[in-house]
């Protein structure tokens, strides 16, 4: 068993940098292990138009100290400016577009209710061979809320997928064996995923009528059986899964123990480490450079970075708290130990 570990630089396709002091505060833990980061659209103010693209990368590339690439995603609205969002996506000022459901998490408010309204967007990604990352959950009082990925796939995926055979598609955060076998058994799709699905289950964030807001995100984490699935595609015989860590940052005044918390798990102090951890554990360390750095920048037609990082198996603690200024978050992980760590 090797104590140092060196793999192509990561990428991480799904990460939430936020605004203001926050986005000052979080960048850096990203910036300082990736190369490339989709930067999530769902800041308070929705990224919806080019301009606030262009503005909103060049914050992220001011607060960083490391060079990096943020890749913005257009927030996916019924009501968008077409000529914006066409001209946005050729001129790359959007890397893809992102479709929230409307409410289904953080700042998605503005998101989609109608899908089949947005057509006309899909057809100009399709046509531009720019990919369409989808949150994908069905929000309805009438679905319980461990059921919604498997409801969207079922119920709105399998239409969009009909209807655009050819456009690119991600699942984020897939969390569902469910998922896992629909992207397994279908072309054009892939799916990230998070180091948070592949550690908890319902147990570790749901007790009587409280909950862990910290391990508390959308979607949710679920049972056992999934969590097993999910470890099994990152880690083994993989080519259409990625790293996403959705880390997702909210002040801990925000986070409160009942559903009506703010989602989010911010793991961006640790995510590399837990992945190599969570690879080691399966005995797949030989893999993870594949699931962290190759499988998404092929998927996404990127060559895979030229640097590379090096791990090394020793045993740290993750501090509590990640503090800037008035903000203080709690890291995913806090004070717990993970036996690899990042060295360069
Ligand atoms: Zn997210």
């Amino acid at each position: 068993m090797p104590n140092i570990l060196e793999i192509v630089q990561p990428d991480d396709w799904h990460i939430h940098f936020r605004e203001g002091d926050m986005l000052e505060m979080v960048t850096n833990y990203s910036s300082r292990i990736n190369n490339r980061c989709v930067a999530m659209p769902n800041t308070k103010v929705p990224i919806i138009d080019s301009n606030k693209a262009i503005l909103y990368k060049n914050k992220i590339n001011e607060a960083s100290k490391d060079k990096f690439e943020p890749l913005i995603p257009c927030y996916l609205t019924e009501s968008l400016d077409i000529n914006d969002f066409k001209a946005g996506i050729q001129n790359n000022s959007f890397f893809g577009a992102k479709l929230y459901p409307s409410n289904a998490t953080t700042n998605s408010k503005y998101g989609v209710r109608q899908i089949s309204n947005i057509y006309n967007l899909f057809e100009i990604l399709e046509e531009e061979n720019s990919p369409l990352l989808i949150h994908g959950e069905k929000v309805s009082d009438k679905i319980d809320i461990f059921d919604r990925e498997k409801y969207f796939i079922d119920d709105e995926l399998k239409v969009i997928r009909e209807k655009f055979p050819l456009l690119k598609i991600v699942l984020e955060h897939v969390s569902t064996a469910y998922g896992v076998k629909y992207i397994k058994q279908n072309k054009n799709i892939a799916g990230t995923i998070t180091p948070h699905h592949m550690l908890l289950t319902k147990k570790d964030v749901f007790f009587n009528d409280k909950i862990d807001p910290h391990h508390f995100c959308m979607p949710v984490v679920k049972d056992e059986s999934d969590l097993i699935e999910l470890r099994n595609a990152a880690c083994f015989d993989n080519t259409k899964f990625f790293l996403g860590t959705d880390s997702a940052p909210h002040p801990i005044e925000e986070k409160k123990n009942n559903v009506n918390s703010r989602p989010g798990i911010f793991s961006a102090p640790c995510s590399i480490e837990l992945y190599t951890q969570i690879f080691d554990q399966e005995n797949a360390l030989n893999n993870l450079e594949v699931f962290s750095s190759i499988n998404g920048a092929a998927f996404y037609n990127f060559s895979p970075n030229d640097k590379k990082i090096k791990l090394e198996k020793k045993d740290w603690i993750v501090p509590e708290f990640s503090v800037y200024k008035n903000i203080k978050v709690k890291n995913f992980y806090a004070n717990k130990k993970i036996n690899w760590k990042v060295i360069n």
